[in-house]
C-alpha cells in the first residue's frame, strides 16, 4: 500500500474507533483524534476515553483546545478573587508570560479577571474537571511487514517508559485473511492488534481483535508524576479541539477537484483529478493540479451557500460537533 493510501487508512481507523470503541471491552465513551503526541513520539490515532459527566463540564469551557499556557491558568484559578501570582503555582518561566495567558483566558471567558490597582486578580468561572479517563495510542500499518513490526516495538518501548498512554494498538488491514503469525511474534506482547477489513468501507463490524492489549497504566499504589499528568492533559485537550476531521484545515477543499466521498460510514477526501485520496501534503496550494473553484460556484445558484469548499468544511465541522455530543449522552 502506498503512503497515500496510509493516510486514507488512518482516517478509516479513526472513524472505526469513533463507531466501535472499545474493540474488546465493549462500548466506552471516547473522542478520537489523529497525529498527536509529543516532540519525541507522534501517535497516528489517539483515543481519549472520557468520564461522561466530567466531559460535559469540560464542554462548558467551549469547543477550542485549552493550550498548555491556558491550562496552567484555568486549572489554578481560585474560587475567590486573588492576585494571579499568589493563586497560581510557579510556572517555571517568567510571570509576564502567565499574565499574557491570564488575558487570553479571560478573553475566552475561561476565567474572570479584574484590576486591583496595579494587580491583576483572577477567579475561576467553574472548576476545570478531571475528564480524561484513559489515553490510547493506535499505530496504523495497513501493510504490516517486518520493519513496521520492528518500529512498533521501539515505539511501544517508548510508550511504556514515558507512561503517557494507557494502552497501545496496531491496526492492520487483513481483507478477510488472518494476520501473519510470524509477524505477530515480532510485535511487543503489550500491544493489541486490530485486524481491519475496510474493503466494504467502514462500520462498527469492520475490525476484529487479533491480540488483546495489556494495560500500560501505572499499577495500584503507583501514580504518574504531575508533569506526565499535565502532558497527558495537553494531548487530550489537543485531541478535543482538533478531532480527526481537521484535514480540511490544511487541505484545499476550495479546489474544484476536491470532493468528500463516502466509504461505508466514513467521509474521506477524494481528488477527482488524481482519482484517489490525496495526502494532506500533496493537496495544497503548490499542487500542480490545484484549480480554485470558479467564483460562480460561490454565489447564489449553487445549492451550498459559499460554494462546495465552504460546504465541505461545514459538513466536517458539524460531524466533529456531533461526535463530541455523543460521550455526554452515554451514562
Ligand atoms: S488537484 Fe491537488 S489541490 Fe486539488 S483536490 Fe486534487 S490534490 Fe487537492
Amino acid at each position: 500500500m502506498t503512503p497515500d493510501a496510509e493516510f486514507g487508512y488512518e482516517l478509516l481507523v479513526c472513524r472505526f474507533a469513533e463507531l466501535a470503541w472499545h474493540p474488546s471491552e465493549g462500548p466506552r465513551p471516547a473522542i478520537v483524534a489523529r497525529q498527536l503526541g509529543t516532540k519525541e513520539r507522534r501517535w497516528d490515532t489517539v483515543v481519549i476515553e472520557v468520564d461522561p459527566a466530567a466531559f460535559a463540564r469540560r464542554r462548558a469551557f467551549g469547543d477550542r483546545t485549552i493550550d498548555s499556557d491556558l491550562l496552567h491558568v484555568v486549572r489554578g484559578a481560585p474560587a475567590d478573587w486573588a492576585f494571579y501570582r499568589d493563586a497560581l503555582p510557579h510556572p517555571g518561566y517568567p510571570w509576564r508570560y502567565v499574565r499574557q495567558a491570564v488575558h487570553r483566558a479571560a478573553g475566552r471567558d475561561l476565567i474572570e479577571k479584574r484590576r486591583d490597582g496595579n494587580r491583576i486578580e483572577i477567579r475561576r468561572v467553574r472548576p476545570y474537571p478531571d475528564w480524561v479517563e484513559r489515553i490510547v495510542a493506535v499505530e496504523n500499518k495497513p501493510d504490516l511487514d517486518r520493519s513496521a513490526a520492528d518500529r512498533l516495538a521501539d515505539q511501544l518501548d517508548h510508550d511504556v517508559e514515558t507512561g503517557l498512554a494507557d494502552e497501545a494498538w496496531l491496526a492492520t488491514e487483513t481483507t478477510g485473511e488472518r494476520v501473519e503469525p510470524a509477524l505477530l511474534r515480532e510485535l511487543p506482547v503489550e500491544a493489541g492488534i486490530l485486524a481491519t477489513d475496510f474493503s466494504a468501507g467502514v462500520d462498527a463490524d469492520a475490525a476484529d481483535v487479533a491480540w488483546h492489549p495489556s494495560d500500560l497504566a501505572p499499577g495500584e499504589g503507583e501514580r504518574r508524576d504531575p508533569e506526565t499528568e499535565t502532558l497527558r492533559l495537553e494531548i487530550a485537550e489537543r485531541a478535543y479541539g482538533k478531532g480527526w476531521r481537521s484535514f480540511h484545515e490544511t487541505m484545499r477543499p476550495d479546489c474544484r477537484h476536491f470532493e468528500l466521498r463516502r466509504e461505508g460510514r466514513a467521509l474521506l477526501p477524494h481528488c477527482a483529478a488524481k482519482g484517489k485520496v490525496p495526502t494532506a501534503r500533496e493537496c495544497s496550494g503548490s499542487c500542480p493540479k490545484f484549480s480554485p473553484e470558479p467564483p460562480q460556484w460561490r454565489t447564489r445558484g449553487w445549492p451550498i451557500e459559499g460554494g462546495p469548499g465552504k460546504g465541505y468544511k461545514r459538513v466536517l465541522d458539524r460531524r466533529r460537533e456531533r461526535e463530541r455530543d455523543r460521550p455526554e449522552s452515554v451514562e
